[in-house]
C-alpha cells in the first residue's frame, strides 16, 4: 500500500521554511514518499512559499506556471503530479491560489503541516483542499521524526524550530499575520528532538524562531523557560558541539541571554540581531520598540560578555518618511558596530500592514540610491571583519566536499564558509584551521597541527 513515491519540495525564504520542508518530508516518509531533487520526476511537488519579499505572490504564480507545464508533460505520459502550495503565501492567499492557478491540488498554511497526509488524500480524490487555519493543537506534536538516514543525508548542521509567530507587529512586516501569535514549544520536546539529531551525527544545532529570543516554552519544572535556559539544556546534550539561534529582536535580549554568550562555550560567537534603521524617528515609525542607543547598548553588553562576537543584521532603507538625515544615521550605525555582514532591502509596502498606508512613501530612485550606499558600507565592514581573520587559528566544522578534489568546506565559529584541503573522512569533524587567505566572502585555510577547542581570541574584533 505504501509503494515508493517521489516528493519534490522547493523552499523559498528563511531557514524556518527549510526546517518546515524537512518536517513535511519526514511526515510523508511513512506514506512511502522519498525526496527527489527533480520536480519533473516527482509524484508530489510542494512549493513552500515565503511572503517577506516584494511581489512574493506573483513569484509563486510564475513558478506555478512552470510546474503546470511539468504536470501537463507528465499527464501526456499517463503520470499524475499532485501540486501543493504551502507556507506564508498559501496562508495569505488561501483559495485565491486555486482560483488563479487551477493546476494546484492543495493549499495549506504553516500551521497545518501535520495534517498533510489527510490533506493529500483529499487532493488525490480531487477535492482541492485549502487549510489555512490556526488550529489549537500543536502541530509539532503530530509531525513525524526524521529517520536516522534522513538526518545523515541532511548534513552535520541542523535547524530546530523552537518558537513560531510574532506579537511585535512592526509596521512593515507580514509575519504576525501569516504566522500568527507567538507560540513556543516545550523544552522536553525540543531536547528529545535535539538528542535524536545528535545521536544521528549532527554536531551543530541552530534554534529557530521568527522571534526566537521571545521563547517562553514550558520548562522541565513546568514553569516557562527563557531562551537562555533552553540553550543551557541543549548545550548539555552529548554530541552537540555548536549552538546558534536566530532570529532575535533587540527588545528581547535580556541579561541572561547576553550572559549566556560568555558562559556557554558551545554557543558560537555570532549573532544575527536585526536593527532595521539607525534613526530613532524611523524606528518609532516602524514600531520597533527600541532606539538606536538601546541597540548600541545591547551590542556593548554582548561584546563585554563575548569580546569576539561577530554581529550580523537586517536593514530596510526608504521606509516612509525616511529623510537623508535619517539614512545618514543608519550609515553611521553600520560604521559604529562593524557588522560581519547584513541583509539589506528597499522598503516595499505589504498589503494589510500599517506601513503600506503611511504618508511620505520614498520614491524608488532614492531607495535604490540609498540601498547602494548602504550595501557598499556593509560590504566594507564585512571585508574588514574577514581580513581580521587572516592568520588566526580557530575551529572549523567540516560540512561537505568543496569545489575541488581534496577540498572540504566548513564553517568558522563566525559562520563564514572556510575552504580547506582535507580528507573527505573529516566531514562532520571539528578541527583547528589557520586562515591563510581571504577572497571575496570566503576564507581559505590549512589544518593547524594542534587542535584548539576554543576559537582563539587573538586578533579578534572588527
Ligand atoms: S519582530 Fe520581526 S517578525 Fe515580528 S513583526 Fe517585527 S520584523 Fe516581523
Amino acid at each position: 500500500m505504501n509503494e515508493s513515491r517521489k516528493l519534490f519540495v522547493k523552499s523559498f525564504g528563511c531557514q524556518m521554511n527549510v526546517y518546515d520542508s524537512r518536517r513535511m518530508a519526514d511526515t510523508l516518509a511513512p506514506q512511502g514518499y522519498v525526496e527527489t531533487p527533480a520536480a519533473d520526476d516527482a509524484d508530489l511537488v510542494i512549493l513552500n512559499t515565503c511572503h517577506i519579499r516584494e511581489k512574493a505572490a506573483e513569484k509563486v504564480y510564475s513558478e506555478l506556471g512552470r510546474v503546470r507545464r511539468l504536470k501537463e508533460a507528465a499527464a501526456a505520459e499517463g503520470r499524475r503530479i499532485v501540486i501543493a502550495v504551502a507556507g506564508c503565501v498559501a496562508q495569505a492567499e488561501g483559495e485565491e491560489i486555486i482560483r488563479r492557478a487551477p493546476t494546484v491540488d492543495l493549499v495549506f498554511g504553516p500551521q497545518s503541516y501535520h495534517r498533510l497526509p489527510q490533506l493529500l488524500a483529499g487532493a488525490e480524490r480531487g477535492d482541492k483542499p485549502v487549510d489555512t487555519e490556526f488550529p489549537l493543537d500543536d502541530k509539532f506534536d503530530h509531525l513525524a521524526a526524521p529517520s536516522t538516514a534522513a538526518v545523515r543525508a541532511r548534513g552535520v548542521s541542523a535547524f530546530v524550530t523552537v518558537q513560531e509567530g510574532c506579537d511585535k507587529f512592526c509596521t512593515f512586516c507580514v509575519v504576525p499575520y501569516t504566522r500568527g501569535a507567538e507560540v513556543s514549544r516545550p523544552v522536553d520536546k525540543i531536547l528529545a528532538e535535539v538528542a535524536q539529531l545528535a545521536s544521528a551525527g549532527v554536531r551543530e544545532i541552530t534554534l529557530l524562531g521568527q522571534n526566537v529570543n521571545a521563547y517562553h516554552g514550558d520548562g522541565l519544572n513546568g514553569r516557562p523557560s527563557s531562551l537562555a535556559q533552553l540553550l543551557e539544556h541543549v548545550s548539555a546534550i552529548d554530541g552537540v558541539e555548536r549552538l546558534r539561534y536566530t532570529t532575535s529582536h533587540p527588545r528581547d535580549m535580556d541579561g541572561h541571554l547576553i550572559a549566556a554568550h560568555g558562559a556557554l562555550p558551545k554557543l558560537m560567537p555570532q549573532l544575527h540581531l536585526p536593527v532595521q534603521s539607525g534613526s530613532d524617528r524611523v524606528l518609532a515609525a516602524m514600531k520597533r520598540r527600541h532606539t538606536c542607543a538601546d541597540y548600541l547598548a545591547i551590542v556593548s553588553r554582548l561584546r563585554a560578555a563575548r569580546p569576539d562576537l561577530a554581529l550580523t543584521s537586517d536593514f530596510i532603507v526608504g521606509f516612509p518618511g525616511e529623510t537623508e538625515a535619517d539614512f545618514a544615521q543608519t550609515l553611521s550605525l553600520v560604521g559604529e558596530v562593524g557588522f560581519s555582514g547584513a541583509f539589506s532591502f528597499k522598503y516595499s509596502p505589504r498589503p494589510g500592514t500599517p506601513g503600506a498606508d503611511l504618508p511620505d512613501q520614498v520614491d524608488e530612485e532614492t531607495k535604490s540610491e540609498r540601498l547602494h550606499r548602504l550595501q557598499t558600507a556593509i560590504d566594507q565592514s564585512q571585508a574588514e571583519f574577514n581580513r581580521s581573520c587572516l592568520g588566526r587559528t580557530f575551529e572549523v566544522l567540516f560540512e561537505k566536499p568543496g569545489r575541488y578534489t581534496s577540498q572540504l568546506v566548513g564553517r568558522s565559529p563566525y559562520l563564514q564558509p572556510v575552504q580547506v584541503t582535507a580528507p573527505a573522512a573529516m566531514i562532520g569533524e571539528i578541527a583547528a584551521v589557520t586562515i591563510t587567505e581571504v577572497a571575496s566572502n570566503s576564507l581559505f585555510g590549512t589544518l593547524a597541527r594542534a587542535p584548539a577547542r576554543e576559537p582563539s581570541l587573538a586578533g579578534a574584533g572588527a
